[in-house]
């Protein structure tokens, strides 16, 4: 795929599931000439300090302090973007916390419907895959994968653990609202994450937005352009910003975007930077 975006504004590390170190996914990123990324891990900002770090080494490439939340709504789910002026919040890494705790323990329980199903798995496994991490249903895949239980970690969700399956398990989350106004509350910006999967999307967008909400996912890979142009309407008719990114996890499927495949224009990064306090460094230093 060739390369288009300077700007990726949803990508994933080891902090949670993806599968590059923050300092690999860096280098990627530079290697790839991305100038602004945001990392978004799952309920974690662990990856932040390593990442940063490593973008020390690439003066052309800012790193953004990102998170997603996944949040409850009747019958599915919701995920939030958070871009982060200060991650360190303690309100903030307390609530993170927590919602890692509820990982944790939904992780025990989805092993233990599993092996109800036959297919035990260890849960020390699981544990492991996720590292130092927030645990994830794709540790759980990659534990079933090396059991030869599916192939693919696609083929996990679809057949056991994705939301209709026999071995789901539900987890501690906010609503939609309570997570725009926890990311508001840090002075940090919530942008509606993969917004094609939210069902009533205008209502949802109309409450969101009265919540705090300021920015909804166009530029999102796995989109195709019609979509993606239906959402750059719904985003004009909300005055939302237009963000997007890859979403980037390196699970090394064939269909898996790579970072910077898709994302928004320089312009519209330096819009959400200038409002978390933040600028590009000046070209030519
Ligand atoms: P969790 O956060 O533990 O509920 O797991 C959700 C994560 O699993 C998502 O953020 C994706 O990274 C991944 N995921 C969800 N559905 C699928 C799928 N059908 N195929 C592969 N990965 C998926
Ligand atoms: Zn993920
Ligand atoms: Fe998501
Ligand atoms: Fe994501």
């Amino acid at each position: 795929m060739s390369l288009s975006a300077l700007v990726d504004l949803h990508l994933h590390t080891t902090a949670s599931d993806g599968q590059l170190s923050p300092t690999r996914l860096v280098d990627m990123l530079a290697a790839r000439g991305l100038r602004v990324a945001a990392i978004t891990d799952h309920d974690t900002t662990a990856g932040m300090e390593e990442a940063l770090q490593a973008a020390h080494r690439y003066p052309a490439l800012t790193i953004i302090p990102g998170v997603e939340l996944s949040t409850d709504v009747p019958g599915g789910e919701i995920h939030l973007l958070g871009y982060l002026s200060n991650y360190n919040d303690p309100h903030l890494q307390d609530a993170l916390r927590r919602f890692r705790e509820g990982r944790e323990v939904r992780g025990r329980r989805i092993v233990e419907k599993l092996a109800e199903l036959g297919m035990p798995i260890e849960w020390e496994r699981v544990r492991e895959l996720a590292g130092d991490g927030a645990v994830g249903r794709p540790h759980v895949a990659r534990a079933m994968v090396e059991k030869g239980y599916v192939s693919q970690i696609p083929e996990a969700f679809t057949k056991y653990i994705g939301r209709d399956g026999p071995a789901y398990v539900e987890r501690l989350k906010l609503t939609p609202e309570e997570a725009v106004r926890l990311v508001v509350e840090t002075g940090g910006l919530p942008v509606l994450a993969h917004p094609a999967e939210v069902a009533e999307l205008d209502t949802v967008l109309v409450s969101l937005k009265a919540a705090g909400l300021v920015g909804m996912e166009v530029y999102y890979a796995q989109y195709p352009a019609p979509k993606r142009s239906r959402l750059a309407e719904a985003a004009r008719r909300h005055d939302l910003l237009p963000c997007g990114g890859s979403d980037y996890h390196a699970f090394g499927t064939p269909e898996e975007a790579a970072p910077g495949d898709l994302g928004p224009p320089l312009e519209l990064a330096e819009e959400l930077m200038r409002r978390v306090g933040m600028r590009l460094p000046t070209r030519g230093q």
